[in-house]
């Protein structure tokens, strides 16, 4: 049908009419779909660059690009977007900079943090899809979570030397979704569960050495994968078939390719979809835990519990002289160097976090982001059987920065009518 090539003159200008000509050469392609996407870019780092190169020669028009890292000179064999000068930069800001180079009309963001502890859910929330450019499995066990609960599509990819693959996960809610979708975490291994562990072995605390992804790459192998993740999403984006559920692995030295299959696990703790997210005018700044939770029962009765998306890090004890420390930040936030006891230099300190508000807890007036909650995060409004989102709607402007007024994505949910989150403009 000729309406799939059908272009709104409205949005698209004639210079951008022009520059996409080639690709409105393909039947079924549709620039304004890929004009009005939002995509967020996890990690800019080898894989993350050439996402992000591909995004803006796409002419994908929203993009919010999340890393934690500055630019080093090792980064800059593998890196298309970043030069000499731009060492000690950070990296997301300088991806974000140069993706506006090569596709002016890009709104587009960086977030310079912890993609696992300090990225709220919200941005997950606000993307129509995720796509990885990680190097570790704890990243990626986070992002599948946080697209499972906001029932976003996500496309993993992976690379070491000149080997790789790329992933597609959709979850089973999703327009796109199968029944019995698998997630990321239905294909973790052993050896993948062991892994993360080392990762967190220091007390859970962040091993500041690992931090940093020192696997060897490539540029070839980089802008393969990313390319086939790229394709995927522009796939997605126009309601096509995608390889969702399966791996595309591409071996570099025999340049042999197969697509394998993952099964769901039924006890996978992954697939913890929220029935619906509500806009809440509230920020971690300003609104405290007792008003979150009141929230919560109100909605799900006085039985409800407030969950918080990640743990946070509540104090760390010393066994030896059982000082206390009161900490409350995002275990992001707190390196393993900090596990010995500052008073009797103890080797390490136990970490107690938590996760749950029941209504108990004596630091109920404390603010969210007093507890360590990032902003435009989603808290969990939860009872026995029932989930539904909280989000930080007021934090929005803070965390999407130019991104806040690309178009409206038709999940967000509709029904938060709540008098209290019915005025909130960017919904
Ligand atoms: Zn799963
Ligand atoms: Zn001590």
């Amino acid at each position: 049908m000729p309406d799939t090539l059908h272009i709104s003159a409205q949005s698209l200008s004639e210079e951008e009419n022009d520059r996409f000509h080639r690709f409105r050469l393909i039947t079924w392609w549709d620039q304004q779909k890929l004009r009005d996407a939002k995509v967020l870019v996890v990690g800019a780092g080898a894989l993350g660059n050439e996402i992000v190169k591909n995004l803006a020669l796409l002419g994908i028009g929203n993009i919010l690009i999340a890393d934690l890292d500055k630019i080093e000179n090792s980064n800059l064999s593998r890196s298309v977007l970043y030069r000499k000068q731009n060492n000690g930069q950070y990296k997301a800001t300088t991806a974000a900079a140069a993706a506006k180079e090569i596709y002016p009309d890009l709104s587009v963001h960086a977030f310079n943090g912890n993609v696992v502890y300090d990225l709220g859910l919200g941005v997950f929330n606000w993307a129509d899809i995720v796509i990885g450019g990680l190097d570790n499995r704890e990243a990626r066990l986070s992002i599948n979570r946080n697209c499972w609960k906001c029932n976003k599509p996500w496309v993993d990819g992976a690379i070491q030397q000149i080997d790789g693959a790329a992933r597609v996960f959709i979850p089973e809610g999703h327009l796109l979704g199968k029944s019995d979708a698998p997630c990321y975490e239905c294909t973790m291994s052993q050896t993948d569960w062991k892994l993360l562990q080392l990762r967190r072995s220091c007390n859970l605390l962040s091993k500041s050495e690992m931090e940093t992804g020192k696997t060897p790459t490539t540029p070839t192998i980089s802008s393969i994968i990313a390319g086939v993740q790229c394709q995927e999403a522009v796939k997605i984006l126009h309601g096509m078939e995608t390889i969702s559920g399966k791996g595309w692995v591409f071996s570099g030295l025999s340049t042999d390719a197969y697509l394998t299959e993952y099964q769901k696990k039924e006890d996978c703790f992954s697939h913890d979809p929220l029935e619906r997210i509500i806009a809440m005018p509230w920020s971690a700044a300003r609104t405290t835990a007792a008003e979150a939770l009141a929230e919560a029962k109100k909605l799900l009765g006085p039985e409800a519990e407030l969950e918080l998306a990640r743990d946070v890090l509540e104090k760390m004890v010393c066994p030896n002289c059982r000082a206390e420390e009161l900490l409350f930040v995002s275990l992001g936030q707190v390196k393993s160097d900090k596990a010995p006891c500052p008073k009797c230099k103890a080797a390490k300190r136990e970490v107690v976090t938590f996760y749950k508000i029941r209504g108990t807890e004596s630091f109920l007036d404390r603010t969210l982001a007093q507890l360590g909650v990032p902003p435009f995060d989603i808290l969990i409004a939860r009872s026995a059987d029932r989930a539904i989102g909280l989000e930080l709607s007021n934090d929005a402007a803070l965390v999407l920065g130019p991104l806040l007024n690309s178009p409206t994505s038709d999940t967000v949910d509709e029904t938060a009518g709540d008098e209290t989150a019915a005025e909130l403009e960017w919904t």
